[in-house]
């Protein structure tokens, strides 16, 4: 078997990873990176265009049509060629930007994220080192990558958007060389390599072999505690043995949110309840009281003036509201029909029309809410005053939770509104959101609001009618979650 660079990237990761992901694909747990391809394409394809004018060596199932092609191209120089191909006794890459220069050339390897991480530069050290054994003069290699401070005004400006942090001095192709040997061991051995669990389990990003290589571990065990408790914390308890709850108890524990968990679902205790603090939190509202939850979607490339990549712009919220203490139950939405523009404008329009100033506003999670109010509000100065009230006013309704003032075993260490609701209300199916059609989560609603556009009108009605029942189901749930802790 060959290695690639993304085989090699694997491989750098954990040795076993790269294994498994040879020889044992189907036992990877799908991580729902699907956004995070579609977003690393179009990053790509913009970053096609940073030199000017340039030839694609057209990707195709044999290498070797790719690589003769490439071939070809390399003789038009100056020139720019993106995914041109290259194999070395059996290692191959494409190099996603070529600059073929008269003197030799330059290596682009471009990134949709935000961030220059460390697997980025063995990712061009290994192209560099397939490129110099091939006889190339490869005077630079470089990563690209977005710029997070990049603000779209006007045109998108396509030098500000990428960063292209030169990684040349960082290069060690002699380690490069030794990798090669010893991953080219790796994926031409029929026996899974005895490796581990590590940081890089978690670094730099989760491995969807985590349940495969924890499958011995009795449940639950070190790794399903939540609160915070850091992944090299777990690690150090792992490695001396000490994995199960009760395991961890006997050896003094971890922080005290953490034991709790642990003692509420070993011994199975009964709900925690601390009134005198829910209280206190519940003295903080007033009449009227609006449930509020906005949902949102990101883009890689910004198309809106005044954002940035991957800026989370609001398309829909609910609004459940009281308006007198135990008054009857109202509701208001907003979902954007603004397909092709801006859908915070007409969302902030009606949000300002139906919060009135100075309100009691409950919110699950405000950081999420008062950030994107905050940002609305820098962009709509005709807004911006009653916005930033809104955010004023904003009390957040997982503290109790968070604070485990409410605590039931089933939350099993998290203050999430998806463990809070069906812990409270284990059989309530008008809160399961199982039952809802299309729209179960924040990233299916992001999907959906960006195909609306391209659905005939007949499934547009449908999705967006599918897409207000999810959304109103986050603000009824804050208002069921609310009035049973405000019942104490
Ligand atoms: S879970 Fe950890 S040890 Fe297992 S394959 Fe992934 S990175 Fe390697």
């Amino acid at each position: 078997m060959n290695l690639s660079k993304s085989r090699y990237t694997l491989g750098i990761r954990c040795k076993k990873l790269l294994w498994l992901s040879c020889f044992k694909k189907a036992e990877a747990e799908d991580l729902g990176n699907e956004s995070v391809l579609e977003n690393g394409n179009k990053v790509g394809d913009l970053a096609r265009g940073l030199f000017g004018n340039y030839t694609l060596i057209n990707y195709d199932d044999n290498y070797k049509n790719m690589i003769d092609e490439t071939k070809k191209e390399l003789l038009n120089k100056p020139n720019i060629i993106c995914e041109a191909s290259f194999s070395y006794d059996g290692n191959f890459c494409s190099v996603d930007i070529l600059k073929n220069d008269l003197d030799g050339v330059e290596i682009y390897e471009v990134k949709s994220s935000t961030e220059l991480k460390d697997i980025y530069k063995d990712d061009v050290a290994y192209q560099t080192w397939v490129l110099k054994k091939l006889g190339y003069n490869v005077k630079k290699s470089f990563v690209v990558y977005v710029n997070r401070n990049y603000v779209k005004n006007g045109e998108l400006d396509i030098s500000k958007y990428f960063i292209k942090e030169d990684v040349t001095d960082k290069i060690d192709l002699d380690k490069v060389e030794n990798e090669i040997k010893s991953l080219k061991k790796i994926i031409n051995s029929k026996d899974e390599p005895n490796i581990d669990l590590s940081l890089g389990c978690h670094k730099p990003y989760d491995c969807p072999f985590f349940k495969y290589c924890t499958k011995n571990l009795k449940e639950p065990n070190i790794f399903n505690i939540g609160w915070n408790v850091q992944i090299k914390k777990k690690l150090e308890m792992y490695y001396k043995g000490i994995i199960t709850y009760k395991d961890i108890l006997d050896a003094g524990g971890l922080n005290e949110k953490a034991n709790e968990q642990m003692r509420f679902e070993l011994y199975d205790l009964p709900p925690k309840i601390n009134k005198e603090k829910i209280e206190k939190f519940l003295s903080q509202i007033s009449y009227p009281l609006y449930f509020l939850d906005f949902e949102s979607y990101q883009e890689s490339i910004p198309t809106i003036d005044g954002t940035k990549p991957y800026q989370q712009l609001c398309f829909q919220y609910s609004l459940h509201y009281y308006l007198k203490e135990d008054g009857e139950l109202h509701h208001k939405e907003y979902l954007s029909d603004d397909y092709n523009g801006n859908p915070m404008y007409g969302l902030c329009k009606q949000l300002c029309d139906d919060i009135p100033m100075n309100s009691c506003v409950l919110v699950y999670n405000k950081k999420f809410e008062i950030s994107r109010l905050k940002e609305m509000a820098s962009l709509f100065p005709e807004f911006r005053e009653h916005l930033l009230n809104i955010a004023d006013n904003i009390v957040d309704l997982l503290v109790p939770f968070q604070n485990q003032d409410y605590y039931v075993k089933e939350m099993a260490g998290s203050a999430s509104i998806k463990k809070v609701l069906p812990a409270l209300f284990p059989n309530d199916p008008s809160l399961d959101y199982h039952n809802l059609e299309q729209v179960h989560k924040g990233d299916e609603a992001s999907n959906a609001y960006l195909s609306l556009k391209n659905l005939p009108k007949e499934e547009e009605l449908k999705l967006r009618d599918n897409m207000l029942k999810y959304c109103g189901l986050d603000t009824y749930a804050m208002v069921k979650i609310y009035k049973k802790i405000k019942k104490l």
